[in-house]
């Protein structure tokens, strides 16, 4: 069990009045707040180990240099990763996606599929369709039902010889749906088409097992789980990351260079060009430390438990709408109030202290499904308490009242 009251001394941020009101913080699927051993963990590194790394004979470049690769390790435990090379840094999941999907534009040939779901962030839309234009290659999507879930039956349906590459969020952040990933990754292979997940919205939340999930490339963003904005974790299985060409040149990439050949580096240089964000890369491992500490049982049963808590207290509002109602799903409530438009009540419930997102987070295909313009989102994090989730109540009753 964890003890919230403890838990929320970590985080000083929390303490803060916002507009004349107590701040609570509901948008915690856009990014994390940072506990203190996080903040203090960037500092301490400028003020003691700060230099570059991978170059220096000298003392201070061999201290950040450990510090960072032994972050690296971290995150190879945490995710379960077979080798600590597997695990490239990158600024945040946007990156890792276009680094994977440029590589598979240089692969691909016309006739080829990549296969996405109706659930995806921009981030695994985008980059995708960069990948067919230069390759040829044709993107078909994986529909959903009203609930917001993925249709099994139509994956199976467009799944075939022709599908090499299979690109599906873990968890949405629209909506909170938790996808089979496990079965669409052993479907997917079945066919020999590569699999990446976007795991930005599920390591929050979950540990994820790479090895145990079969997937090829598994990426997330630092800052969704207590860490520095700009940091980021590729990781992909061996194999397929000798496979995949270079993204950026430049330093620290490359084994030799001259004007007619260059020659690049093994892994996890190849795709780690130039001076990295040391001191984010670093304090990475320091938020995962904590995130472990706290223990991911421990999250999940909390936050499950807000999650039951805030869709029965937001229910009792006449004319709210839930939209994604998965079986599966954490906690995130994406949501309407009839009527109104969901910037309006963002702006209300904001004057009463309480930050929640609206629009359709960088998912207008999910809100074309739905025919809405966008929704207004509360997602919970483990330092969140159902007295914030009565307060966030009380703040949509009284923007009803206003603007109705
Ligand atoms: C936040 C998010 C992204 C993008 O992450 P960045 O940190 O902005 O690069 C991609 N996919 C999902 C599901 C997200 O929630």
């Amino acid at each position: 069990m964890l003890d919230i009251k403890a838990v929320r001394d970590d985080f000083p941020i929390l303490k803060q009045q916002v507009n004349g009101k107590p701040l609570v913080y509901f948008d915690n699927a856009a990014t994390a707040q940072k506990p203190k051993v996080v903040e203090e963990a960037i500092k301490t590194y400028y003020e003691t180990i700060n230099a570059n790394i991978h170059r220096g004979v000298h003392t201070l470049s061999q201290l950040a240099t450990d510090a960072y690769e032994e972050s690296r390790k971290k995150v190879q435990h945490h995710i379960h990763a077979k080798e600590d090379h597997e695990i490239i840094f990158t600024p945040g999941t946007t990156f890792g996606i276009n680094l994977v999907a440029n590589g598979f534009g240089a692969l691909l040939k016309a006739g080829d599929e990549i296969l996405i779901s109706a659930l995806e962030h921009h981030s695994n839309i985008v980059p995708w369709q960069f990948a067919c234009e230069r390759s040829g290659a044709t993107l078909k999507v994986i529909p959903m039902n009203q609930k917001g879930e993925l249709i099994m039956e139509a994956y199976d349906a467009l799944l075939s010889p022709n599908t090499k590459v299979v690109a599906v969020s873990h968890i949405s952040n629209a909506l909170g749906t938790i996808n089979p990933i496990k079965e669409m990754i052993a479907k997917a292979h079945a066919v020999g088409a590569a699999v990446l997940i976007d795991g930005a919205q599920a390591t929050p939340h979950i540990k994820p097992d790479v090895q145990d999930l079969d997937c090829d490339f598994y990426v997330f963003s630092g800052h969704k789980i207590c860490g520095p904005t700009g940091t980021g974790v590729l990781y992909g299985k061996e194999a397929w990351l000798n496979k995949l060409p270079p993204y950026q040149g430049g330093g620290e990439m490359i084994k030799t260079v001259t004007f007619e050949k260059t020659t690049y580096a093994c892994l996890p240089h190849k795709f780690e060009a130039g001076t990295p964000n040391i001191a984010g890369g670093i304090v990475l491992g320091y938020a995962l430390d904590y995130l472990n500490q706290l223990g991911f049982d421990n999250i999940q049963a909390y936050e499950h438990e807000l999650l039951t808590y805030g869709t029965q207290r937001l229910l009792e509002i006449e004319g709210l709408h839930i939209v994604g109602t998965a079986e599966n799903k954490t906690s995130v409530i994406s949501f309407n109030i009839e009527g109104l438009h969901p910037y309006d009540v963002g702006v209300i419930v904001d004057k009463l202290g309480v930050a929640v997102r609206t629009g359709h987070h960088c998912t207008q295909p999910i809100m074309d499904f739905f025919g809405i313009p966008g929704t207004i989102r509360a997602s919970f994090s483990f330092y969140n308490t159902k007295e914030e989730i009565d307060i966030l109540v009380e703040a949509v009753r009284k923007a009803q009242q206003m603007l109705s």
